[in-house]
C-alpha cells in the first residue's frame, strides 16, 4: 500500500524524524535537496514550500523563478544511516509553477507525461536496472583516485575486502529503505560491482535509480571509497552500464509474452523493439549523455556498438533474456548510469510506445556476433551502429521529433544547450593522448 500525506506524518514522529530533505532532480539527474526541519512538514506536504528554481541547472529563467515543491508521500524513507535520535527522512517532490501547473522542465514530470500516454492505451510499463559502478580509494586529502581497492592489495595500501565490505553495507542499507535486492556482485573489472534490485513500475524506478545512486555513494564515503557512476573511468578496462530491462503490462498480465507466439514473444513486444531500434540513435543522446559515455559504447567490453537485437547473445543492443511468462522483458544494454533515469525511461517508453502504435516490425534477430563481421556484411544485414560520439548523438535527438516529444520542448532546448557547451569545452581542449601521441612526433 502507498504511503498518503497522513501516514507521513505518523510516521515522521512515531520514528522520531527531525530533519526532512526534499529532493528531486535537474536535468542531468543530479539530485538536489531542500531541506526542512518537521515543524515544516505540514507546510510542505501541502505544497506551500517555494524554492528559486533558477538556482537550478536547467529549470528557469531569472524572472520566473518562483517554484512551488510537492512531496510524494509514496517516497518517504528514512535514511539508516542517520542517527535514530533526531532522524533524517526524505520525501521526493514533483515541482509546479506559481500558478499551480506542473513545471514542464521537471524530469519527473516528462517521465509522467508518457506514462500517462501509455497508460491511456492500456499499458503499464516496469523497468528493472542493472547499475554498476566503481570503487576506488580517495587519497590523503580526500581526492577520489581511480585506484581500484582490489588493486589496492597489490600496492599494499588496504585489506582486499575493503569494496566488498563496502558492498554488503550498501545491500543492507538499502533493504532497510525499502528495496528488494535481488543481485549483487563483483564486475568484470576490478574495483566494479553491480547491485540488482527488483523491477517496479517505472517512476518507482526512476526514483529508485536516483535514491540508489546517492546510498552507493554516501556508504562508500563512509567506508572510506569513492564511488563514481561514471560511465568509463579507465581506458582499456570495461565501463560502468545500467541496462534497462523493459516490459509492458495490460489487464494485469505481461503484454510481451504470448505462449503461442514464435519465441513466445507477442507483437507488442516485438513492436516495442522495433520502436527502440528505430529510435535507437536519438534516445543514446539521453541514455549516454557526456563525453565520457561514448568511450564505454566501444567493441571488446561487452557494450553494445551495433543496433540489433538477439536472444542468445549479449553484445547486440537489446537482448530478449530467456524467462517468460512474467519475466518477459527485453534488455535495452545501451544506457549508462550517468544517464538521468526519469529522462531516460521517458524516452524509451515514448520510442516503444512509437513502435506500438505505429506498428514497426523489428528486423530478424541477429544471433552471430556483429563484432565478428565485416562492414561489408553488416550493411547487407541493415545493421546499423549507435552514435559514436556526445555530437552525433546530439544532432540525431535533433532530429527525432517523437524523441523531442517525449522530453517536451523545455527540457529539449535546456538540454541541447548545455550539452552543446560541454561538447565544445571537451573539443577544444586539448588530451593528455594528444600531447602524447605528437608533442614529439611533430
Ligand atoms: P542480467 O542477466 O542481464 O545480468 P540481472 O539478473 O542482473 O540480469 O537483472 C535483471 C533485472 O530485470 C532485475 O532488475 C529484474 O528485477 C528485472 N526484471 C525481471 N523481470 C522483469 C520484467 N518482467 N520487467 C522488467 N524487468 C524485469
Ligand atoms: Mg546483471
Ligand atoms: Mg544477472
Ligand atoms: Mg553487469
Ligand atoms: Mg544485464
Amino acid at each position: 500500500a502507498q504511503l498518503t500525506n497522513d501516514d507521513v506524518r505518523n510516521l515522521a514522529r512515531e520514528l522520531g524524524v527531525k530533519f526532512i530533505r526534499l529532493q528531486f532532480t535537474d536535468i542531468f539527474g543530479v539530485l538536489k535537496n531542500v531541506s526542512i526541519t518537521v515543524e515544516q512538514l505540514d507546510k510542505a506536504l501541502d505544497g506551500e514550500l517555494m524554492f528559486d528554481g533558477s538556482s537550478i541547472e536547467g529549470f528557469v529563467r531569472i524572472e520566473e523563478s518562483d517554484m512551488y515543491l510537492r512531496p510524494d508521500p509514496a517516497t518517504f524513507v528514512v535514511f539508516p544511516w542517520r542517527p535514530r535520535d533526531g532522524a533524517v527522512a526524505r520525501l521526493i517532490c514533483d515541482i509546479y509553477n506559481a500558478d499551480g501547473t506542473p513545471f514542464i522542465g521537471d524530469p519527473r514530470y516528462v517521465l509522467k507525461r508518457v506514462i500517462g500516454e501509455a497508460k491511456e492505451m492500456g499499458y503499464g510499463m516496469n523497468v528493472g536496472p542493472e547499475a554498476e559502478f566503481f570503487l576506488f580509494h580517495v587519497d590523503s586529502d580526500g581526492r577520489p583516485t581511480t585506484m581500484t581497492h582490489d588493486r589496492a592489495g597489490y600496492f599494499d595500501l588496504t585489506p582486499v575486502d575493503l569494496g566488498e565490505d563496502a558492498r554488503r553495507d550498501m545491500v543492507l542499507t538499502l533493504e532497510q529503505m525499502g528495496f528488494e535486492i535481488e543481485a549483487s556482485h563483483h564486475e568484470v573489472a576490478p574495483g566494479q560491482h553491480e547491485i540488482d534490485f527488483k523491477y517496479a513500475d517505472a517512476l518507482d524506478t526512476a526514483d529508485k535509480v536516483v535514491t540508489f545512486k546517492f546510498v552507493v555513494r554516501t556508504i562508500a564515503q563512509r567506508h572510506g571509497l569513492h564511488a563514481t557512476f561514471m560511465p568509463k573511468p579507465i581506458f582499456g578496462i570495461a565501463g560502468s552500464g545500467m541496462h534497462l530491462n523493459q516490459s509492458l503490462m495490460k489487464n494485469g498480465e505481461n503484454a510481451f509474452f504470448d505462449p503461442g507466439a514464435p519465441m513466445q514473444l507477442s507483437e507488442t513486444a516485438l513492436f516495442y523493439i522495433g520502436g527502440l531500434m528505430k529510435h535507437a540513435r536519438a534516445i543514446t543522446a539521453v541514455t549516454n549523455p557526456t563525453v565520457n559515455s561514448y568511450k564505454r559504447l566501444v567493441s571488446g567490453y561487452e557494450a553494445p556498438v551495433y543496433i540489433a537485437w538477439s536472444s542468445r547473445n549479449r553484445s547486440p543492443l537489446i537482448r530478449v533474456p530467456a524467462k517468460r511468462g512474467n519475466s518477459t522483458r527485453i534488455e535495452l544494454r545501451s544506457p549508462d548510469p550517468a544517464c538521468n533515469p526519469y529522462l531516460a525511461l521517458a524516452v524509451c517508453l515514448k520510442a516503444g510506445l512509437d513502435g506500438i502504435k505505429n506498428r514497426i516490425a523489428p528486423p530478424p534477430p541477429c544471433d552471430r556476433n556483429i563484432y565478428a563481421m565485416t562492414e561489408r556484411e553488416r550493411e547487407e544485414l541493415g545493421i546499423g551502429c549507435l552514435p559514436q560520439n556526445l555530437k552525433e548523438a546530439m544532432d540525431e535527438l535533433v532530429r527525432d521529433e517523437v524523441i523531442r516529444e517525449a522530453l517536451g520542448p523545455h527540457v529539449f532546448d535546456r538540454f541541447m544547450e548545455a550539452k552543446q557547451i560541454e561538447w565544445d569545452r571537451y573539443r577544444t581542449q586539448v588530451h593528455p593522448w594528444e600531447l602524447e601521441e605528437y608533442l614529439t612526433k611533430y
